[in-house]
């Protein structure tokens, strides 16, 4: 089934706020459901995962940006990267380290944990080796691609694209684009970010709300926002 914020797109996994800039997603077990991400806070995300499951939620954010952890104080404990542990400012609610090869055993179903380092020190994107199916942030997404100051990597990025351009047979789902993604948006990620860095791309500059920011985007129709 499916709500008026939710989406079911594969059996047990759900898209929270379809449509709405930044989704999360909700994937459940048998005995547990994992809460991925919490959107930018406007969504209660409690409920809506409530209106779908009645087993206990588990929190895991990929990443620690504020449009993806907006709703992580309702849920008591969330699971990050340690590397933006450190960096986030959620309050209310205890923060639990995830690191490679962690795995979310929700019964019949198991998430594992990737280190994509590379737009926040510490992305992480969560595997479903058994559905092939994957929950990749902000690291994959045919969306231009935040390059926040001070949190972003490029030589890292690059190699985390590398590796998920590795899983041939597996849908990836991203926080910002309303179509899954595969292994060929990775490899027009890893080319747009070498035209990036050798200033082949046009600038263009975009306004949301009040501030501006200037995209570039590869011919390939892949690129990065900058602030
Ligand atoms: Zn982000």
């Amino acid at each position: 089934m499916s709500t008026e914020n939710s989406k079911l797109i594969v059996p047990g996994v759900w898209e929270l706020m379809p449509g709405k800039g930044c989704s999360a997603f909700l994937v459940a077990g048998s005995e547990k459901a994992l809460v991925i991400d919490t959107g930018m806070g406007e969504t209660d995300i409690m409920a809506e995962c409530r209106a779908l499951t009645a087993l206990p939620l588990e929190l895991v954010n990929t990443h620690y940006h504020i449009d993806h952890t907006g709703r992580n104080a309702d849920f008591g404990r969330y699971y990050m990267h340690p590397a933006d542990i450190e960096k986030c400012s959620v309050k209310g609610a205890e923060a639990v380290p995830v690191t490679e090869g962690y795995r979310f055993e929700l019964g019949g179903r198991t998430l594992e944990v990737l280190e994509t380092p590379g737009h926040t020190p510490g992305s992480i994107c969560l595997y479903d080796r058994e559905a092939k199916i994957m929950f990749v942030g902000d690291t994959v997404s045919r969306r231009p691609i935040f390059l926040c100051e001070g949190d972003y990597e490029l030589d890292d990025f690059r190699r985390s694209l590398e590796r998920l351009a590795g899983f041939r047979d597996v849908t990836m789902y991203a926080a910002h684009d309303p179509e899954p993604n595969n292994y060929e948006t990775a490899l027009k990620l890893i080319d747009a970010m070498a035209e990036y860095r050798a200033g082949q791309l046009k600038a263009r500059e975009v306004c949301f709300g009040m501030t501006s920011h200037t995209v570039y985007v590869s011919e390939n129709g892949t690129g990065f926002l900058v602030p």
